[in-house]
């Protein structure tokens, strides 16, 4: 079976990680804030903290922006579950804005509207987090504007999107948010086993989150509410949590991010062969907007039942049994059964709906060879017309 995505590990980057377990350090060395020099140096953010999942990163990001009871935190339906979880995870609630349907990401104009009707019920969100669904962003531009005119905070859950560009300039330099999220799970565009980062440009912003990742702990002398009572001392200040990164995945993230960019253009020559190949097969091929190019993390095709011969699932089964590992991303989030019982139910977000009938992500990772694509190709071609 061809899966729809797969770690690229290359001998420099076992290498690297056999140095770190020889070295003193195999936690809070220097390879950590290695890596985060990396990595704001890949995307222009100033401060980078990096954590041990994405999904640590959205809670501690949440946490710094003050996010807490009788607050609101909004995203799309259509992403993974830890998007709107963090919210919880601070005890405030969640709600959805439907996606558009050219770029599956959540859409601005639903989202002005939803804000409009919010304010004058008293109901705003404190954070919104777009999320740059398959690695393309979203219209950041537009978040951006309406975050001012309606005072709520950003943060992008680019978890697909590293090595990504938006405007022409990287995503995650934080120029339309407060704080940009990625995500190294191995499916991710770059690994580090399990791991996560959180970026921005307010420094404050990243001292309080360097605080959360570590029990709310700090050592620097300047963030001290009080005098030292020594060269032992440290302060707790909040209450945190040990969401720190190991040395191990720091030193294999900085190998694999010296292969970023190589990562991205391979997965964009085998989406542009889809995009050729497929243009005329009973799927509709993912648009891109001309804002953006996008990470390529997720190939998703989109059934069109007025063309198929087979239902979506048997599509799904068809393609499965030929050894092309389908999946599907998403399950809307808010049809969850946790979710459900917050009394959120179908018919809430159409368009997420409506995509996730249709939706089908075929394989696509920097290391398929020139059979698993054509394999691909000739498969998703037998998939018969009416
Ligand atoms: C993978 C993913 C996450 C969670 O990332 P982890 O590093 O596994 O915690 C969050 N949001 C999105 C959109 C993701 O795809």
């Amino acid at each position: 079976m061809i899966p729809y995505g797969r770690q690229n590990i290359s001998d420099q980057d076992i290498d690297e990680v056999i140095n770190i377990l020889k070295s003193d350090y195999l936690t809070q060395g220097p390879k950590v804030p290695d890596f985060e020099a990396a990595l704001s140096q890949t995307t222009g953010a100033e401060h980078s903290v990096a954590m041990n999942s994405a999904t640590s990163a959205l809670h501690v990001a949440c946490m710094a922006l003050g996010l807490g009871p009788g607050d609101v935190l909004w995203t799309s339906p259509i992403t993974f579950v830890a998007s709107a979880n963090c919210a919880l995870y601070c005890g405030a609630k969640v709600d959805f804005v439907d996606i558009d349907l050219t770029t599956f990401n959540l859409c601005p104009n639903e989202l002005e509207k939803k804000l409009v009707q919010a304010e004058t019920s008293g109901t705003l969100p404190k954070i919104v987090v777009p999320v740059h669904l398959c690695g393309q962003s979203c219209d950041m531009a537009k978040i951006n504007e309406l975050s001012k005119r309606f005072g709520f905070h950003v943060i992008e859950d680019a978890s697909h999107a590293i090595g990504a560009h938006y405007q022409n300039q990287p995503v995650g330099n934080c120029r339309f948010s407060d704080i940009t999220v990625f995500s190294f799970h191995p499916v991710k565009i770059v690994t580090t086993a399990e791991g996560g980062v959180a970026q921005t440009n307010d420094p404050e912003l990243a001292d309080r989150m360097r605080m959360l990742r570590s029990h709310g702990i700090t050592r620097d002398q300047g963030l001290m509410t009080k005098d030292s009572d020594g060269p032992w001392y440290y302060q707790q200040l909040m209450l945190g949590y040990n969401y720190r990164m190991t040395e191990l995945q720091a030193g294999l993230g900085l190998s694999q991010l010296s292969r970023l960019n190589e990562f991205v253009a391979t997965r964009n020559e085998i989406a542009q062969r889809y995009d050729d190949a497929l243009s005329s097969s009973v799927f509709d091929t993912p648009k891109q907007h001309a804002d953006c190019y996008s990470a390529r993390h997720l190939y998703v095709l989109q059934l069109d039942s007025e063309r198929s011969r087979l239902a979506h699932m048997e599509v799904f089964e068809f393609l499965r049994s030929e050894g092309i590992g389908v999946n599907l991303h998403y399950i809307p989030v808010h049809l969850q059964p946790y979710y459900s019982e917050m009394g959120f139910k179908h018919g809430d977000f159409p368009n997420a709906e409506a995509y996730y009938q249709r939706a089908i992500s075929i394989p696509v990772f920097p290391t398929m060879s020139e059979d698993d694509i054509r394999k691909v190709v000739q498969t998703v071609l037998k998939v018969p017309a009416k």
